[in-house]
């Protein structure tokens, strides 16, 4: 029988999806092959179809016993020969198995990583090795699993049998990892597109969180959804929240009573619960098609988890929506949970997904196609389905207000940060403001434009490359070859409204750089200023203008 036979045959569909045809004759031609491909994308059928092509036994790495099992019963239910191999299984068990792998008749063995059993493989007529889920062997992947590391003896213990390996969630370090780790040769390489185009992804300022969740909820009443949060504690408060709110939520962690947790789930799956207020414990291998939403209460610890997340959404292909809460305060906060005592590598990697989380939350251009990168993937500019792409249609001419941004920048010169050039720009009678800036012509022009605006302008001019913060220790607001553009209206500039506004540009942390001038000659000006205001027939003061202190 041919591949598409044995699909039909076996499993019961008619055709191939995806890449799945292309990854099955790459398998078949005994090449290693490495899988990316979302989850729910069909990978499973990548290396059981071969596993019923090929003469000896197929054996797949999995790591959650519990998933093993339900594979192997649903085979089992299609007539194929399937088996698990584990721990949880009674000695008679395990030798059943044993003795039908001796036999030569099992086509599928599932084993954990961590299984003895590897190593006495050898001894059997394998056709080929299928590493499920194999980000957990990379210490960059967002899950590593330490007994995953015991799987890079199998090219020595096989070294002629072909090695399948498959992800959800692979950037290019975790893959190079899963190369290297499992010594796979030239391997054939299929990355299907990630891209969820029915979910809409937002980010709100998690200032309001809860006046806003309600507000979200009442606008998708009959609507099934998942909100995740950081901690067990949070998960119960929300739902006991949500509930006095009049809508239907219950909380799912790790720490429930695993009868009330497997309650939950089930009222939750039969739709007799819209909503799942839960910790990332919630979603492996649950198959829920119509959740309609994912919210984030708080900042996920990477871009993988995030969108393994959202992706549970809108299975069903219907117009689904991931909404985070973002704040700056979580980062710092989870950064501290982040950390790996004793494991620097480990802290810093953490630290660095963290990082790339908060620039998601932050971001000021469309996130799916920040998302799409992420995983190495081309993307359109504007995906029009996110809310910074949904925002665009909102834009208002901000040219006046940026000249004013770069002549203040002009008139500081370049030498201090966002936060003092706001204050300035407002008049700001903060004390570091200095005196001297007070007297410039620019001082006090934006006293009616917000402060929070302000930081809009200056992160839009920033975008666009009207402006630039300098490198190095302190982020000074500096002019580029293309503020000229501006000042002289040669160029337009166009701010998205109605952005949601996620964070302060700043945080309070950012110090402001001392700036470079002469005291010694401010000195000298200030005296002769006194000189003058003292003398009769002159004028009672002069302007300290900046090119006065040339
Ligand atoms: P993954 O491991 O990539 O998350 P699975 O292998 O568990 O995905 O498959 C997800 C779902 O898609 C399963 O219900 C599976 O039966 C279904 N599926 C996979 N391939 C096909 C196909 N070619 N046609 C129809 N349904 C498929
Ligand atoms: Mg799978």
């Amino acid at each position: 029988m041919n591949p598409l036979q044995i699909l039909q045959k076996h499993f019961g569909y008619s055709s191939f999806r995806l890449e799945q045809e292309a990854i099955v004759h790459a398998v078949l031609a005994q090449r290693d092959t490495l899988v990316l491909m979302p989850t729910g994308g069909g990978k499973s059928l990548c290396y059981q179809v071969p596993a019923l092509c090929f003469p000896g036994l197929t054996v797949v790495i999995s790591p959650l016993i519990a998933l093993m099992k339900n594979q192997v019963d649903a085979l089992r239910l299609n007539g194929v020969h399937a088996a698990f191999l584990n721990s949880t299984q009674s000695p008679p068990e395990q030798s059943a198995v044993v003795d039908a792998v001796r036999a030569g008749t099992l086509k599928l063995l599932y084993l954990a990583p961590e299984s003895t059993f590897l190593k006495e493989l050898p001894r059997y007529n394998v056709s080929l090795l299928a590493i499920d889920e194999a980000h957990c062997i990379s210490h960059w992947g967002h899950d590593f699993r330490p007994d995953y590391l015991n799987l890079a003896q199998l090219r020595t213990l096989l070294p002629k049998v072909p090695v399948i390996a498959l992800t959800a969630t692979a950037d290019r370090q975790t893959r190079k990892d899963i190369v290297d780790k499992l010594s796979l040769r030239d391997p054939a390489m299929f990355v299907s597109s990630f891209n969820r185009a029915n979910i809409r992804y937002t980010v709100e300022p998690k200032r309001q969180s809860s006046e806003r969740l309600v507000e979200f909820l009442r606008s998708r009443r009959d609507d099934s959804g998942v909100i995740y949060c950081m901690s067990r504690s949070s998960t119960e408060e929300v739902a006991a929240f949500l509930t006095r709110e009049g809508f239907d939520a219950l909380p799912y962690h790790a720490g429930l009573d695993r009868t009330l947790r497997s309650k939950h789930q089930d009222l939750f799956l039969r739709d007799e619960v819209k909503i799942i207020v839960a910790t990332i414990a919630f979603g492996m291998g649950i198959d829920k098609s119509n959740v309609r939403f994912v919210v984030h209460m708080d900042l996920p610890k990477s871009v993988e988890g995030y969108y393994q997340e959202t992706g549970r959404a809108g299975r069903d292909g219907l117009d689904s929506e991931a909404l985070l809460f973002f704040s700056y305060g979580d980062v710092i906060k989870i950064k501290r949970l982040a950390q790996v005592p004793g494991n620097e590598a480990q802290t810093e990697i953490a630290f660095r997904k963290l990082e790339q989380m908060a620039e998601y939350g932050d971001l000021r251009s469309c996130r799916r196609r920040f998302l799409l990168q992420y995983f190495d993937e081309t993307a359109p500019q504007h995906c029009g389905n996110c809310d910074i792409c949904l925002a665009e249609h909102e834009l208002v001419d901000a040219t006046i207000l940026s000249q004013k941004v770069l002549s203040a920048v002009t008139r500081l010169k370049g030498r201090f940060g966002a936060g003092y050039v706001i204050d300035f720009l407002r008049g700001s009678q903060a004390a570091r403001i200095q005196e001297f800036h007070k007297k410039l012509p620019t001082y006090g022009i934006g006293a009616d434009v917000s402060k929070d605006d302000w930081h809009d302008v200056i992160r839009e001019l920033i975008d666009q490359g009207y402006l630039a913060k300098a490198e190095g220790q302190y982020p000074l607001l500096q002019l580029t070859d293309r503020s000229d553009d501006v000042l002289r209206r040669t160029s337009t500039v166009l701010l998205r409204k109605s952005l949601a506004r996620p964070v302060e540009l700043e945080s309070a942390a950012v110090e402001e750089a001392t700036p470079a001038y002469d005291t010694s000659l401010f000195q000298q000006l200030k005296d002769l200023r006194r000189q003058l205001a003292a003398a009769d027939n002159v004028p009672a003061y002069i302007v300290l203008s900046d090119a006065t202190l040339q």
